[in-house]
């Protein structure tokens, strides 16, 4: 279960917004602010429990964290007290599947610094494909060993806050007790008799374990992202995309394949690691198409990603004659913020808009930055007045925007009473095309500076005199 960060502004107001899942795993950089590897003494202070960022989240946020993690202590007490006894052959099968995920960590370390360095970069882990066939065929204590091999070895690559880790890692830890707890009841020989049971059957036990271990982590961390976890709840935050899904589903499938060989032909699962590196490459191939599509300081679309999906939804509209409005604005005079503040602050000023057009528009308006201290917003299925009255309701947003940063001389300083110029046009009034709605909100803007900027102007229709 994954989710897509949504973007570099959320991360500011809430720089810890999601947690780790496996078979896939998603996260967001710890810090946007710090893209090196942090300092012993800072790693030091950030693992103090009363330092956690955790206690600055909502307190349903923390009562369902702290309740999860309460009851996985309990699950998992109870799980290794019942557990069976381990055998030989339990432990050559944990070395295997421990040197196995060892390797794929390690192949792939270069990939999760190249994750650490980005911003709001979607991070996909894949070492569920080592511990759910442990949970499958090991008795548990192994199984959490090995998990505990790995989270360690992921730790050393890329510490992340001590709370989330705690979380994830329980999530995990129950889970694949969970998975392990119904895999034997519904094949008590834990695949030992593979060849002589109905194939059905035995396929039908290892998907229910794949969805019980897959739907927990889940529910888990969903319901911390649902519950207030990040800003932007929509769906596909909180459950994750369909790629995400998809490369999940796949994780599961591949800790299936992974059981299979580990009983039947251990020395292949060397192919497996190979596969395993492969897959971590084509999950960062993914994230790098998301990422070109975004613009890295706000977070928004640039304006390649807001065209390709702004060209969409035009086209939806005009197939179905609904009107959609282009909304463009114009931060007024933001050379000043630079010039008295400096460019950080500016910058901060920027991703504030950013997140606050975000927030001030609906799932499938589409919002980028056009460049510098402009953006653009499509509005599907909004005509003139809609669109009026939206694109003021953006200006005084604008107006009412307190961004707290930091002064030239690093002086903590709020920035606020800024204004905008909005200009608006909308298909088919304005323009035929969305080439012609860009043209004719621009000089709709414009026209607002000329006038003393501030305020909202309609774009003036082909043939239509401006409207006054
Ligand atoms: P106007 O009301 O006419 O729009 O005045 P303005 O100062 O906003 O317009 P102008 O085009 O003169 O200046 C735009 C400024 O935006 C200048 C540029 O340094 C700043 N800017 C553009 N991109 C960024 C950015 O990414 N970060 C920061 N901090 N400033 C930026
Ligand atoms: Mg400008
Ligand atoms: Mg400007």
């Amino acid at each position: 279960m994954t989710f897509t960060p949504p973007n570099k502004a959320e991360s500011v107001v809430d720089g810890d917004n999601s947690s780790t899942m496996l078979p896939s795993e998603v996260e967001k950089s710890p810090s946007v602010t710090n893209g090196g590897r942090p300092g012993l003494r800072a790693l030091a202070r950030r693992a103090d429990p009363r330092r956690w960022e955790l206690w600055t989240r909502p307190p349903r946020v923390i009562a369902f964290q702290l309740t999860c993690e309460l009851v996985a202590a309990v699950c998992l007490g109870f799980g290794i007290v019942t557990s069976r006894d381990i055998s030989d052959m339990d432990w050559l099968r944990f070395i295997a599947l421990a040197g196995c995920a060892t390797a794929h960590i390690q192949l792939t370390r270069q990939q999760e610094a190249r994750r650490r360095s980005r911003l709001a970069a979607v991070h996909i882990d894949l070492t569920g494909m080592w511990i759910f066939p442990a949970a499958l065929l090991l008795p548990i204590e192994l199984a959490l060993l090995l998990l505990a091999l790995v989270r360690g070895q992921r730790w050393i690559n890329s510490r992340r806050p001590p709370h989330r880790f705690l979380f994830t890692t329980m999530t995990l830890a129950t889970s694949a007790l969970l998975a392990q707890r119904l895999f034997s009841l519904l094949d008590p020989d834990r695949l030992t008799t593979i060849a002589t049971r109905d194939p059905v059957a035995s396929f039908g036990a290892l998907a229910a374990a794949g969805l019980v271990y897959a739907g927990l982590q889940a529910a888990a961390i969903g319901g911390v992202l649902a519950l207030g976890g990040i800003e932007h709840r929509t769906l596909k935050n909180v459950l994750g995309s369909k790629t995400d899904n998809l490369l999940e589903a796949a994780t599961v499938g591949m800790g299936i394949v992974t059981a299979v060989l580990l009983l039947y032909i251990p020395p292949a699962l060397s192919i497996l690691v190979l596969v395993g590196v492969l897959g971590n490459r084509l999950a960062e191939i993914s994230q790098l198409q998301e990422e070109a599509d975004t613009d890295p300081k706000t977070g928004v679309l640039n304006m390649r990603g807001w065209t390709e999906s702004a060209e969409r939804a035009f086209q939806r509209a005009s197939r179905s004659a609904q009107h959609i409005a282009l909304i463009m604005l114009d931060l007024d005079y933001f050379k000043w913020i630079n010039d008295t503040y400096g460019h950080p602050a500016g910058d901060d000023m920027l991703r504030a808009v950013a997140h606050m057009l975000r927030k001030a528009t609906r799932p499938t308006d589409v919002v980028g930055r056009f460049g510098g201290e402009e953006f653009i917003l499509l509005l599907p299925d909004t005509d003139v007045v809609a669109a009026e009255h939206a694109a003021d309701r953006i200006r005084t947003a604008v107006a009412g925007l307190h961004t707290d940063t930091t002064g030239k001389h690093g002086a903590p300083t709020t920035i606020s009473d800024r204004t905008t110029s909005v200009g608006v046009a909308v298909y088919p009034t304005h323009g035929d095309t969305l080439d012609d709605l860009l043209h004719a909100a621009d000089a709709a803007v414009y026209e607002a500076k000329e006038r003393g900027r501030n305020q909202v102007r309609l774009a003036a229709g082909p043939g239509k005199p401006s409207p006054a």
